[in-house]
């Protein structure tokens, strides 16, 4: 077996093939367990090749006890990309690629390498914190059902509430204040969990999405590809970051499998 692993800040993903060619499985484990994780790849036997990436790699490593190859993390992503897209059949060469993860991680590749163009320290563990500070919730899954469920118009400010009746010179819909209508509400007003996490899921969301389009000004790129883990289950927050990059006049590309893409490249990389 071969084992690819990208030890994030939040959770641990693999990517493992018995066989080269065959299809690739996955796994994740919270990287609170690195253990489980060290247990899970004991039971193989030593024949088993290991190639781990991301920011947690050496401790891992470390625990691990046995041989196992290191990847740079940002190489490891693109390369995992690269390949999901030649599985997708997408065939432009050139692309920028965010990873939303703990935090944000924002890259220029093509088939000769890649760049880190920059980052926001606004991501998943944001969205995370944010939620759990304002409503009390920890649990990631009971978090983002209850913010699909929210509106954001009593919490958000929006360009064409400041221009009430005139003619904005930029999108009505664009978000002008993130949280910037809630000094507008009477002192009698409750603000429901579902609004403030749906909130928070579009502070996350249109600042991934602004960051993306401004790095990726300066390149000819046809689409930015959005990876990582914040976008598993959460359509509301695929759909703001959808419809903000397309807004800002970019476009957006989602991948199957893309929170793991730095398992895949650590899996390639063997
Ligand atoms: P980084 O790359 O920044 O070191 P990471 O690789 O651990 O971090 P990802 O796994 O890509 O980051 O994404 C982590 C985010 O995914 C969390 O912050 C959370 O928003 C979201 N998430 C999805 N599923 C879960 C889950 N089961 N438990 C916790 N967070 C989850
Ligand atoms: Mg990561």
């Amino acid at each position: 077996v071969k084992i690819g692993v990208d030890a994030g800040g939040t959770l641990i993903k693999l990517a493992y093939t018995y066989n080269q060619g065959e299809s690739i499985s996955f796994k994740t484990f919270p990287a609170l367990q690195p253990e489980e994780v060290v247990k899970w790849i004991q039971a193989f036997d030593d024949e088993a090749e290991i190639g781990i990436t991301g920011g947690k790699a050496s401790l891992l490593q470390s625990m691990l006890g046995r041989p196992s190859l290191g990847m740079v993390e940002f190489e490891a992503t693109c390369n995992g990309v690269r390949y999901l897209l030649r599985q997708s059949g997408v065939t432009e060469e050139a692309h920028i690629l965010t990873n939303v993860g703990t935090g944000t991680s924002i890259h220029y590749f093509d088939q000769s390498g890649q760049k880190r163009l920059g980052g926001t320290g606004v991501g998943g563990g944001t969205l995370m914190g944010l939620s759990q500070v304002l409503t009390g919730i920890t649990d990631y899954h009971e978090l983002i059902q209850l913010a699909a469920a929210g509106d954001r118009d009593r919490i958000d400010l929006k360009v064409k509430h400041i221009y009430q009746g005139a003619e904005p010179p930029i999108p009505g819909d664009l978000t002008a204040s993130n949280f910037g209508r809630v000094f507008a509400l009477a002192a009698t007003d409750t603000l429901s969990k579902e609004e403030l996490l749906a909130s928070v899921v579009g502070l996350v969301g249109e600042t991934v999405a602004t960051a993306s389009v401004l790095a990726a000004t300066p390149y000819d790129s046809a689409s930015i590809i959005f990876v990582g883990s914040s976008f598993i289950q959460n359509d509301l927050l695929k759909e703001v970051v959808e419809g903000y990059t397309r807004l800002r006049g970019a476009t957006p590309l989602f991948i199957e499998n893309g929170e793991y893409s730095g398992a895949i490249g650590a899996l390639l990389s063997l």
